[in-house]
């Protein structure tokens, strides 16, 4: 059976003609999924009867299903865990902001980046997630709001987005279709552990959203430390590629940088940080980190946050200390999965 949900309303409308429906069924079937994010075809009534009862044989909807949802007590973050058709499972965050409502997307179920401080590379990557299902973690979360709109997207879950380029450039699309999320590129944000050739094709795309850089050390011994990716695409060649996007779509990167005590925090980094995004047009976004239990790192104290950030701001750069959501809820990514895997290893056993 053929997957309705996703499919862009070109396709739909020739698959409706072709069945001899009016072309303006596909308008009111992408209504009721996108907009009043329904789960079946009975429940689109403005159809007629016999319609739903043949789109029903011969279409499914699939848009996953909520295996478990942490509420933070504000309720202002909520983060669920969902699972797709063949049990495969990815988490995605509701964050409630003054200024919109954000959802962090997981673009793979799990993550080969094997970034040392990372909840979400330990069971490594199980496969690349559709552009369906990456709109599916959004639906879901708009369905959550009610009648309060998602309006940011962050491709900040688990797995590497550029890695799982084409898919993940059909989310975009489908995220900035006025019948789907009607969301504005500006309002979209790409993280990256740093996929050099891909940043350059990404370029070319000229579009407005906002790639964010995880960078998280300032020199190369560190950084292939703490991310192997650096040792296959290193600050020389990282830098170029990020400049060169910067002139092709004159938008500002954003620079992650996760602070781990007394590995990354120290005032010769912050120095050395400093130098390197000098003249360059760049927001430092710093992170105290989620200590991950099987990793042993420590979140640095305050006052060492706040001094790294002093230092950056004394040297002329744009730097900023992430705002923390549902700190009550606040497993780092890939957490709740990975527990959840575990508890089924267990159960199987
Ligand atoms: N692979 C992409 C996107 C997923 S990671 C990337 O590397 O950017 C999204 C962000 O979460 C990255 O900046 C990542 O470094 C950060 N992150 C991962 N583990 C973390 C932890 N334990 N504490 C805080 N941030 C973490």
């Amino acid at each position: 059976m053929k997957n309705i949900f996703g499919m862009g309303k070109i396709e739909l409308e020739e698959i409706l003609v072709a069945q001899n429906y009016p072309r303006f069924r596909a308008k009111q079937i992408m209504d009721w999924l996108y907009q009043k994010q329904v789960a079946s075809f009975q429940e689109m009534r403005n159809l007629p009867k016999l319609m739903r009862l043949e789109l029903e044989e011969n279409f499914s909807i699939e848009h996953g299903t909520v295996i478990s949802a942490l509420h933070s007590k504000d309720e202002k973050t909520i983060k669920s865990l969902l699972a797709f058709t063949d049990g495969e499972m990815v988490e995605t965050v509701l964050m409630k902001q003054p200024y919109g409502n954000s959802v962090c997307v997981s673009t793979q179920v799990g993550c080969n980046m094997g970034c040392s401080f990372c909840a979400s590379t330990l069971l490594g990557m199980k496969r690349n997630l559709t552009a369906a299902e990456m709109l599916a973690e959004v639906i879901y979360n708009q369905k959550l709001l009610k009648n309060a709109k998602v309006t940011n997207v962050v491709l900040m879950g688990s797995g590497e987005p550029l890695l799982n380029y084409e898919a993940v450039l059909q989310f975009l699309h489908m995220l900035h279709d006025a019948d789907m999320l009607n969301i504005g590129y500006r309002n979209i944000t790409i993280s990256t552990s740093g996929i050099v050739p891909m940043i350059r094709r990404l370029a070319k795309e000229a579009l407005q959203i906002t790639l964010s850089l995880s960078l998280h050390a300032p020199n190369n011994e560190l950084r292939s430390q703490l991310m192997p990716i650096n040792r296959k695409y290193s600050l020389d060649e990282l830098f170029p590629a990020l400049d060169e996007y910067v002139q092709l779509t004159k938008r500002r990167i954003t620079y992650e940088y996760i602070l781990i005590d007394r590995i990354n925090d120290t005032r010769e980094c912050a120095e050395e940080l400093a130098h390197l995004l000098k003249n360059r047009l760049a927001n430092v976004n710093l992170i105290p980190i989620n200590p991950v239990k099987e990793r042993g790192y420590k979140r640095p104290s305050l006052g060492r946050v706040q001094e790294f950030l002093h230092d950056l701001q004394r040297k002329g750069i744009n730097a900023t200390i992430r705002k923390e959501m549902g700190a009550d809820i606040n497993a780092a990514c890939g957490q709740l999965r990975n527990r959840k895997q575990l508890l089924y290893k267990e159960e199987e056993a």
